[in-house]
């Protein structure tokens, strides 16, 4: 059976890689943890981890 990957694993890779240029504003972006509730369908709120890239091109959108 193959090992399988924690999110922690995954979380300690993602922060040690440099953060990548963005094509647009030139600045690097910056990877954060953005955590979204999310009303499921059974009345209960579920709450979504995503890692995003944020630069200023996009920290509107995800913090809006
Ligand atoms: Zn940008």
């Amino acid at each position: 059976m193959a090992k399988q990957q924690t999110f922690a694993d995954k979380a300690t890779k993602a922060a040690a890689q440099p953060g990548k240029k963005c094509p647009k504003c030139g600045a690097i972006r910056q990877p954060i943890l953005y955590v979204a509730s999310e009303p499921s369908k059974h009345g209960s709120v579920r709450f979504s981890h995503r890692r995003v890239q944020l630069c200023k091109c996009n920290e509107k959108e995800v913090f809006a």
